[in-house]
């Protein structure tokens, strides 16, 4: 359903772009793309060395440093307005006090839950310490207020103070025609919305004035394993606010879905039935009658993280005042006690990606008539952090922003048949894709695992909502020049499974760099289309970013 609504809005958009078709005869061919340079800087990165590009450590200086250096070689300038390759991103890091309990009352009972084995918690609020004293548990379903499919959890019912236990996902609502599906006209299908995102749930829970906020941890149908949550429970990042975050809630944590069925037999409420009534629009908040009590210490410093920004000034006198960024967060997961999250594919690739596109523009003869940026960002892995902070200080505005083309673990399989554009459907850069991939004798085509969610997983997200359409390309499950059928899906299970934010994401002995030079040569040509097109790339109708594209942006 979903595939055949794409194909048939990718058929409209194609009428409306110009581009490659129009150059009949004189293509400009695809630039060359060293695989020896890209494993060069991937080492680089991903060494014992760099201590796996925590923000605020020495792997984070040894990072920009290697990053701005790389701009310079090949040619770019300093993309900052004080001259420098280096963005200034006021982070606050923030370590929760691991000594905490959970505890849950109701008259004469008490449940207690333990740090990492029952559940995680933190705070985002920049103060020595938080907690909850007895705060009533409320639960709220998919905790999710979206007026445009009729939809809300809250029904107006008061939580301040208290504290929500919420699901992740998008509610999943069955196909009135075929109640194996799930219906595409609420809440996308089978793809996943910003709506089951848990960064969306804790804002909204926020908004609500929630004192607490719990999630249900759900590995099924698509969530992260328990060990992912495990994970957040060391030293977070934020940007710092003037009001030190006082408008987050004071706890954010998630439950083990254990923990969860023993609470609600505690409430003498039934999880399953609450769970099912909840992807109704029905549902009604659900006072437990049960409260909640923490208490944690929480240190915290003050970093200034950086993000690399270089740029080739357009060649036009007019339309070098506009840009098309390219972007890939350079930071990852610091050392743990489980060791050096290298962070080889996750993203010191999609780092020598941008390196090597940059390179590759800079060698023209006659450079693109829009400016070209490039940016390394930290703290993506804290929650796009530094792309979020460059779009409120972008270096080019964004309504003179045309595109944001973002790299985010570049494919080290091999060659592929197709391209995976992740969003597909939503703007007018898919067509250019599709274009340029025709040129390489690939297809394009949307998300094979819609119900991750990949869109908004990625700093391209936070250029979409400020209304700049993103361009962001995926090789899960694709087709594999000369490998059997199911190659691909393997080969990104595998990775899930034994490398993704894991000391073990390194090189490996086996990798292919074909595919990702594929791609970097689509995601250059793209770049070069739109840098040089007479128009802007426009957002779908019906893309829930349309709205936010500035209105001046209009030629
Ligand atoms: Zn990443």
């Amino acid at each position: 359903m979903r595939r055949l609504a794409c194909a048939a809005l990718a058929m409209v958009l194609l009428a409306t772009v110009p581009g490659l078709a129009r150059r009949q005869g004189r293509q400009v061919p695809f630039p060359a793309i060293a695989a020896t340079l890209l494993q060069q800087h991937i080492k680089v990165l991903s060494s014992d060395e760099y201590g796996g590009r925590l923000p605020g450590t020495r792997g984070e200086d040894l990072s920009v440093a290697y990053i701005a250096d790389q701009f310079r070689r090949v040619g770019l300038k300093p993309g900052n307005p004080d001259g420098t390759y280096f963005q200034k991103v006021p982070l606050v890091g923030m370590t929760a006090d691991k000594a905490m309990q959970l505890t849950f009352r109701k008259a004469g009972m008490t449940g207690s839950l333990k740090y990492l084995q029952d559940f995680v918690a933190w705070t985002r609020r920049e103060a020595p310490d938080a907690g909850l004293q007895n705060s009533p548990l409320v639960f709220v379903g998919y905790g999710v207020q979206a007026p445009e499919f009729a939809w809300d959890d809250y029904k107006g019912v008061d939580v301040r103070g208290k504290t929500v236990v919420m699901l992740i996902n998008d509610p999943p609502v069955p196909d009135p025609h075929d109640a194996r599906k799930l219906d595409p006209a609420v809440f996308g299908g089978d793809a996943m919305t910003y709506y089951g995102r848990w960064t969306y749930k804790y804002d909204i829970g926020a908004a609500k004035g929630a004192a607490g906020i719990l999630i249900v941890h759900e590995s099924v149908p698509a969530g992260y394993a328990w060990s992912v949550v495990q994970g957040f429970g060391g030293e977070r990042f934020d940007l710092v606010a003037p009001n030190g975050n006082v408008d987050k809630a004071a706890v954010e944590g998630w439950l083990t879905i254990d923990q969860v069925r023993k609470l609600f037999v505690m409430a003498g409420q039934n999880f399953d039935v609450l769970k099912k009534r909840a992807a109704t629009r029905e549902f009604r908040p659900v006072p437990l009658d049960v409260t909640a009590s923490i208490h944690f210490g929480n240190r915290m410093r003050r970093v200034d993280s950086r993000n690399v920004i270089g740029r080739i000034d357009g060649s036009d006198a007019k339309l070098k005042a506009e840009c098309v960024a390219y972007s890939a967060h350079w930071d990852h997961f610091g050392t743990g006690p489980a060791g050096i999250y290298h962070g080889a594919a996750d993203n010191a690739s999609g780092v020598a990606g941008v390196i090597e596109i940059a390179r590759a523009f800079s060698r023209m003869p006659v450079r693109p008539k829009r400016t070209l940026l490039f940016l390394a960002v930290t703290g993506e892995e804290q929650g796009l952090l530094g792309s979020a902070y460059y779009v409120e200080h972008p270096v080019v505005p964004m309504a003179k922003t045309l595109a944001d083309i973002n790299i985010d673990i570049l494919n080290v399989h091999g060659a592929t048949k197709d391209v995976t554009i992740i969003g597909f459907g939503k703007s007018t850069l898919d067509e250019v894709a599709r274009q340029v991939a025709a040129r390489q004798d690939r297809v394009v085509h949307g998300d094979l695992e819609p119900q991750k969610g990949y869109y908004y997983r990625s700093d391209h997200f936070e250029f979409a909502n400020r209304g700049v359409p993103g361009l962001y390309v995926d090789w899960v499950r694709n087709d594999f020049v000369g490998k059997a059928g199911d190659y691909g899906r393997n080969a990104a299970d595998y990775y899930t499974e034994h490398n993704y934010h894991k000391p073990a994401d390194v090189i490996m002995p086996d990798w292919d760099l074909h595919g990702a030079i594929q791609d970097l040569q689509m995601l250059w040509m793209v770049g070069f289309d739109v840098a040089q097109a007479s128009k802007y790339p426009e957002w779908a109708v019906g893309s829930e970013f349309k709205a936010r594209r500035v209105a001046d942006v209009k030629r």
